[in-house]
C-alpha cells in the first residue's frame, strides 16, 4: 500500500489504526475486483469482526456495493463486495514536455476515457500549461459526459524537480521555468483536490499498485527513456527524501570527470545511458553505423536492439556498454537500498532490456555486494501505456480513501 504521509509518524493511535486497516480492506477488494468478508479476512490478516464492521461502514457510505452472493465454507451463502466504481471519478494527468495525456478513471480504477493535446517544441510560459491542463480537463470530463462534481480529485505529473511542500515546480528546464508556484496556479482554475508530483513517483505508485511491485515492500521503479530515474519505495511506502528528489538516480556519477549531463554535471548515469547517452555510445564506436539516426532517437535504440539480436558485432559493442554503465548504477543502487525488486520501465527499457538483461545481471553481480544481489529481482515493467497518469489517478483515489476514513463521505 503506497501513502504520501511521513515515515517517522509518532505512536499510532486508535483511530490510525482503524484508518490503516479501512485502507487495507478497500485496496484488497480494488485490486481482486470482488470479495468476499472471508477472504478479505484471510487477504489482509485482519479478523472477521473488523472485516466486517469495516465492510458495514464502507456499504453505509457507498463506497462498497454487494455485488452478488457466494457461497462461504460453512455451506451458507456470502454477499460479495467490490467497490462502488459509480461514486465517483479520478483524474490523472501526465504533461510531458511535448504533450499532456488525460486519463479518466472510475473509483475501481477502471479507464472511462481518455484525450490527449501534443504540445509544440517550444518555450511554455506557465499560464500558457495551466491554461493546456485545464481546457484538456474540460474536454476529458465532456467526452464522458460527467460533471465535475463527480471528480473526487486531479491527479498531475509535472516534468523536472517538483517541491511537494510547497508545489513549486523548482525547475523545467525545456521550457526555461525556474520556481513556477504551479500548483497554486491551479488551484485557482480547479476547484477539487489537487496532487501534484513528478513522473519518477507516479510511475513508482503505479508499479507498486499494478505491476510486479504488488507483492513487495521495497522497491525501485527505474524509468528508462531519454531521461533516467527512479520512485522509491520503502516499507510500502513512497519515499520523498528531505526535498521531494529521493530517486534522482540518473544523476549519480559512473564516471568521475565523464561525459557532460544535461543537469550541469559530468558523468551522470542519464549522460551514458538516456537515450542521447546510448546514441553517443554508438557514435563514438562507429561515426558512420546504419544504427545511428541523430534526429531520431527511438528509430535508433530499435535499430540497436533489432541488430544486437542479429549479432551485429558494433550493436552488441553498444549493449555491452550500456550494460555495463547502467550495472555500475545499479550496482550502486542495491547496495545502498537493498531493494527486493527493481522494475524497468518507459521505452527505452521495453527495447533493449530484451537483449541487455543477461549482460546487465553479469555486470551487475560482478559490481555488487553479494548479499544485496542475492535478494533482488530486476524485471521490465509490465504496466499498460500511460503509467504516469494511472499513477496519479491512484493516488487521488488513496488520498479520497484516506480522507474518507478521517471524515464521513458525502453521498452524491
Ligand atoms: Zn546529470
Amino acid at each position: 500500500m503506497i501513502s504520501n504521509s511521513p515515515l517517522d509518524k509518532t505512536q499510532p493511535t486508535t483511530r490510525d489504526i482503524r484508518e490503516a486497516n479501512r485502507l487495507l480492506v478497500l485496496h484488497q477488494i480494488l485490486l481482486r475486483t470482488t470479495s468476499t468478508r472471508q477472504e478479505l479476512s484471510q487477504l489482509t490478516g485482519l479478523s472477521m469482526a473488523t472485516v466486517a464492521n469495516l465492510a458495514t461502514d464502507l456499504l453505509e457510505e457507498g463506497l462498497i456495493m454487494e455485488a452478488g452472493m457466494a457461497a462461504s465454507q460453512g455451506g451458507r451463502p456470502t454477499a460479495i463486495l467490490s467497490v462502488n466504481a459509480a461514486f465517483g471519478a479520478c483524474v490523472g494527468i501526465d504533461v510531458a514536455e511535448t504533450y499532456i495525456h488525460f486519463d479518466l478513471y472510475d473509483l475501481a480504477l477502471k479507464n472511462i476515457t481518455e484525450h490527449q493535446v501534443e504540445l509544440p517544441l517550444t518555450r511554455k510560459e506557465p499560464q500558457d500549461i495551466v491554461q493546456a491542463i485545464v481546457t484538456g480537463l474540460d474536454s476529458l470530463l465532456a467526452q464522458a459526459g460527467l460533471s465535475m462534481e463527480k471528480v473526487v480529485g486531479v491527479g498531475i505529473s509535472i516534468p523536472g524537480p517538483f517541491e511537494h511542500s510547497t508545489g513549486v515546480s523548482v525547475f523545467a528546464p525545456s521550457w526555461g521555468w525556474v520556481n513556477v508556484p504551479l500548483k497554486a496556479m491551479l488551484e485557482k482554475e480547479i476547484k477539487v483536490p489537487l496532487y501534484m508530483d513528478n513522473p519518477l513517483k507516479f510511475n513508482a505508485i503505479a508499479e507498486a499498485w499494478f505491476g510486479a511491485g504488488r507483492e513487495t515492500k521495497t522497491m525501485a521503479a527505474m524509468v528508462w527513456g531519454t531521461g533516467v530515474g527512479m520512485g522509491l519505495v520503502i516499507n510500502g511506502q513512497l519515499f520523498h527524501g528531505a526535498s521531494n528528489t529521493a530517486g534522482e538516480w540518473g544523476h549519480s556519477i559512473v564516471v568521475a570527470g565523464g561525459r557532460p549531463c544535461r543537469c550541469g554535471s559530468c558523468g551522470c548515469v542519464e549522460a551514458y545511458i538516456g537515450a542521447p547517452g546510448i546514441l553517443q555510445t554508438l557514435a563514438e564506436i562507429d561515426p558512420q553505423s546504419k544504427l545511428l539516426f541523430p534526429e531520431n532517437q527511438t528509430r535508433s535504440i530499435e535499430a540497436i536492439a533489432a541488430a544486437a539480436r542479429e549479432n551485429d558485432p558494433v550493436a552488441l559493442a553498444v549493449i555491452q556498454k550500456t550494460a555495463t554503465y547502467l550495472g555500475a548504477g545499479l550496482s550502486s543502487l542495491i547496495n545502498i537500498f537493498n531493494p527486493e525488486l527493481v522494475t524497468l520501465g518507459s521505452w527505452v527499457a521495453d527495447s533493449l532490456v530484451p537483449v541487455v538483461l543477461p549482460e546487465l545481471l553479469k555486470q551487475v553481480e560482478q559490481q555488487s555486494l553479494s548479499q544485496p544481489f542475492r535478494a533482488v529481482k530486476f524485471t521490465l515493467s509490465d504496466l499498460p501505456r500511460n503509467p504516469v497518469s494511472l499513477g496519479a489517478a491512484t493516488l487521488v483515489l488513496e488520498e479520497f480513501l484516506a480522507e474518507a476514513g478521517r471524515q464521513p463521505v458525502m453521498i452524491r
